[in-house]
């Protein structure tokens, strides 16, 4: 009762404080004001895959995808003339419909889009090859033999070989041949391994040792190497890493003369628990092994050392490329880079021991 007298009561009797109800009388209704900050817009980030109805709406059939091709390789200018390669003329090209060629108007010169690319005497569909890329596009873990055998309606052995000459295109050297700059992480790692027992970790016998080369923030390049001593490293850290790149490595000992070879060399001691140093750590790469090591146990199980550069560099090809339509870039480096088996860019010395 004596809280009900409290509340009915004026504040000005009793002294007390004003209650809810009397400063709503005293106090003029302010016209409603927004205080909060309106949330800027999200910026539009173009999506890095095709959507399956796109791409079959870019790629319907064969003639569609062999233009493409050929618009790729023999670019057009604005009034749709290509140089012909033999009279040296800007000239309209006809499409030859029984075979699967175009002829300058000019010297009737055949040209063939797909002389010297991975699809040259494939008697497969030009679109099952496209299908097979925009597989590889969409799974984000690569896709085995098998799934290709399965989404492309061919043979085992078709779709083996559909899927390592697209590995073989994705791992050509890119003619830019960029540096690594700013701070790289270096790391080693260990792979595989089909026989059981015998020694565990860098005394196995049976597994493929990994070297490591990831850019803060930016590219990673991984190389299957026969050792990690620094006869092996050395080599591929000059070739591939900027001089004067700040370098941060785990404590392992050979890479404590890379002061001296123009490199700032920093290190976290792993043995004593400690991960990172302020901005001195490993971490990047070490997460890109285990992503690399989850997506080959789960999607091919076993790779054998022989074949392991071409599907490291496929992983590899896909990290670097996250930021853009990885479908064009596929077809980029497939028709960009002429198909030549020499320049697969796997380190000169890697001779596997098991395969
Ligand atoms: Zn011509």
């Amino acid at each position: 009762m004596a809280k009900k007298n409290k509340k009915n009561s004026p504040a000005s009797e009793n002294g007390d404080l004003p209650t809810n109800e009397e400063k709503k009388k005293e106090e003029p209704k302010k016209p409603y004001k927004r205080t909060y900050k309106r949330r800027a817009k999200p910026q539009y980030k173009p999506p890095s895959q095709l959507s399956f109805p796109q791409f079959l709406k870019l790629y319907p059939n064969d003639d569609t995808c062999l233009e493409v091709v050929f618009d790729m390789r023999y670019p057009p200018d604005e009034n749709g003339l290509r140089l012909c390669t033999k009279c040296q003329k800007r000239t309209i090209h006809i499409r030859l419909i029984a075979r699967k060629c175009y002829r300058c108007r000019n010297c009737r010169h055949h040209v063939y889009p797909l002389a010297g690319t991975v699809m040259e005497g494939s008697n497969t569909m030009l679109v099952v090859w496209f299908y097979a890329m925009y597989q590889f596009s969409i799974c984000k873990n690569g896709i085995s033999a098998k799934e290709l055998q399965r989404a492309l309606g061919v043979t085992y052995k078709t779709a083996w070989s559909i899927g390592i000459k697209i590995r073989e295109a994705l791992s050509a050297v890119d003619k830019d041949g960029m540096l690594f700059s700013g701070t790289v992480e270096l790391d080693e790692a260990l792979i595989g391994g089909k026989v059981r027992g015998g020694k565990r970790g860098w005394g196995a016998e049976n597994k493929t040792c990994l070297f490591g080369i990831k850019e803060r923030g930016g590219r990673v390049k991984v190389i299957a190497v026969n050792n990690r001593e620094r006869e092996t490293l050395f080599p591929l850290i000059k070739l591939h890493v900027e001089e004067g790149s700040k370098i941060n490595t785990d404590e392992f000992k050979v890479y404590h003369t890379l002061n001296n070879e123009g490199y700032t060399h920093d290190t976290v001691v792993h043995s004593d628990y400690q991960w990172s140093k302020g901005e001195t750590h490993t971490n990047s790469i070490e997460g890109y092994w285990s992503n690399l090591k989850k997506s080959i146990l789960g999607t091919h199980t076993y790779v054998s050392p022989k074949h392991m550069q071409k599907y490291l560099c496929e992983f590899d090809f896909r990290h670097n490329n996250r930021n853009d339509l990885i479908f064009n870039q596929i077809l980029k480096k497939v028709y960009g880079t002429p198909y030549n088996i020499s320049v697969i860019n796997t380190s000169a010395n890697f001779s596997p021991k098991h395969k």
